[in-house]
């Protein structure tokens, strides 16, 4: 499991490439405002209680009884310093993967950098207005919140806070109505000292127990089979969707969906296994 997790947190560190999920802006033109939400969407979302002494809790997957259900999660990386990248036509987003979630009706969840955001503001939008999916933090800089996380640059512990709301202020300045919560380490890397620092934000802490593989992977076949492998009820599995970092992963979705629905598995939000772990405490 460790070394599932240093290959992604690795990747993750490289990727300087990956960025937002795209979302076609047209198709939401009819959907109803913000302003208007729905009971689901007005309601406060679950978290966790926090940990011993206050710490941040830190959710890794859902009830392993009760149910098959697992959550796709996708990371939208973009690093601080990306945007010249971007600027020379990077593309740090994946409109097609968006597209194709939605085709095949899968909810999921986008840990979505505020660097991001503000790169593709409408995108951002888009998927945050769409009640099929939840954005989630995954801070603003894609800095490492622990001295050591595969490269990346570090966010110094009095920044931590400032980071991970600058995300949420990026959202909202992109017209999402509804981050969640949650809260994914740049790298999956924490310690301590992270998660007392971050007990202020409120936020519960999301890793996950299934590594796609599928940062800078361009063997769909072999994501899709690392997936399919790991996956177990309440599972949640990181994945990308930036096309650069992320390229395979698509048409992997493609594979993976039918074949987990085959097996009886209901895809959901993490919102839906954090609320569901709550309850079997
Ligand atoms: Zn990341």
């Amino acid at each position: 499991m460790t070394i599932r997790v240093r290959r992604v947190a690795a990747a993750c560190a490289l990727g300087a490439a990956l960025t937002a999920c795209g979302a076609p802006s047209a198709p939401h033109a009819s959907r109803p405002a913000p302003s208007a939400p729905t009971a689901a969407v007005s309601s406060r979302p679950p978290t966790l209680a926090p940990g011993p002494a206050g710490l941040t809790p830190v959710f890794k997957n859902g009830p392993r009884v009760g149910g098959k259900t697992v959550a796709l999660t996708f990371d939208a990386d973009m690093t601080a310093d990306e945007g010249p990248r971007a600027a020379k036509g990077e593309h740090f987003d994946n409109p097609q993967l968006i597209s194709t979630l939605r085709t095949l009706k899968v909810p999921a969840t986008v840990f979505m950098t505020g660097r991001w955001a503000d790169e593709y503001p409408a995108e951002a939008r888009a998927i945050g207005r769409d009640p099929q999916f939840e954005i989630a933090n995954h801070s603003y800089s894609h800095y490492a919140f622990t001295g050591d996380c595969y490269g990346l640059p570090t966010v110094s512990p009095d920044r931590m806070k400032a980071d991970v709301e600058r995300a949420y202020t990026a959202f909202k300045k992109a017209g999402v109505p509804n981050a969640m919560p949650y809260f994914r380490f740049p790298g999956g890397c924490y310690d301590r000292q992270a998660l007392k620092t971050l007990s202020a934000v409120g936020v519960t802490a999301v890793q996950w127990d299934v590594v796609s593989g599928d940062a800078f992977a361009t063997d769909s076949d072999a994501v899709a089979q690392q997936v399919l492998e790991g996956v177990k009820p309440g599972s949640v599995v990181v994945m990308h969707c930036t096309r650069s970092a992320a390229p395979a992963t698509e048409k992997a979705v493609r594979m993976i969906v039918p074949e987990l629905r085959k097996k009886g598995y209901r895809f959901v939000k993490v919102s839906e296994l954090i609320g569901a772990a709550d309850r079997h405490r």
